[in-house]
């Protein structure tokens, strides 16, 4: 039977949304901790991003609003939500770092500013130990926005269950960051592949079964022998 109205198509034509290239110059802290050569791929090769993706990034979204719900809850007297959503730019010469810091969240019992990374995960046994890519992330807020304790929110989409990690400012890892982002604009720039890093690492593989640009890198493994 034909549903009346139906769903599907209007939740899809809800988050329907434009997509647009990728300028070399313009870098984002979400992505410089994973492999260079998927960054570069989608600054060469950008890639629409199919419905199904859209739909749970609009999940992740609703679950952060969420936790500001819960931050700004007078349920919830220990903590303080002194900011969501803070815009977060540096300069590095011509290199343009933007992105946005989920949240901004005051403890009170320890008077202590921590900034707030919120990540959703479908699986929370996989979030026991912070990611390597999410933490470089907010090494670079903290190191951009002068606020030197950090916590790594996990939280499991059909269980709302979390983890939580507290990460300490290391200023070497915002460093790396920085060097990474001049390494990445060098490459986009002068139209360097970069190497298959992810591919190349054990501990690092399973970036490669969420790139869009898989086939395309094997390919040119095949070609050089990498
Ligand atoms: S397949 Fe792996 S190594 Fe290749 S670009 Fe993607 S993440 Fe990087």
């Amino acid at each position: 039977m034909i549903p009346i109205i139906d769903f599907d198509r209007l939740i899809e034509q809800h988050l329907r949304r434009e997509s647009w290239p990728k300028t070399p110059g313009r870098y984002y802290p979400s992505e410089i901790g994973g492999c260079m050569r998927k960054i570069w791929y989608s600054y060469k090769y950008p890639v629409e991003i199919d419905s199904d993706r859209i739909k749970i990034f609009h999940l992740g979204n609703m679950l952060h609003d969420f936790i500001v719900d819960v931050l700004k809850s007078e349920k919830t007297p220990e903590v303080e939500l002194l900011n969501s959503e803070v815009p977060f730019k540096i300069q590095i010469g011509e290199i343009t770092v933007s992105g946005r810091v989920d949240d901004l969240l005051l403890v009170k019992a320890e008077r202590k500013e921590y900034l707030v990374e919120v990540k959703s995960t479908k699986w929370l046994e996989g979030a026991k130990e912070p990611n390597t890519v999410h933490e470089m992330q907010l090494q670079m807020y903290m190191h951009g926005l002068g606020v030197y304790n950090g916590l790594l929110l996990y939280l499991e989409k059909n269980t709302l269950k979390s983890n939580v990690f507290e990460i300490p400012y290391k200023p070497a890892l915002a460093q790396e960051a920085l060097k990474r982002f001049r390494a990445l604009h060098e490459h986009v720039t002068q139209d360097k592949l970069p190497l298959p890093k992810a591919r190349l690492q054990d501990a690092l593989r399973w970036q490669c079964s969420y790139c869009d640009y898989r086939e395309k890198c094997e390919q040119e493994g095949q070609r050089k022998n990498i």
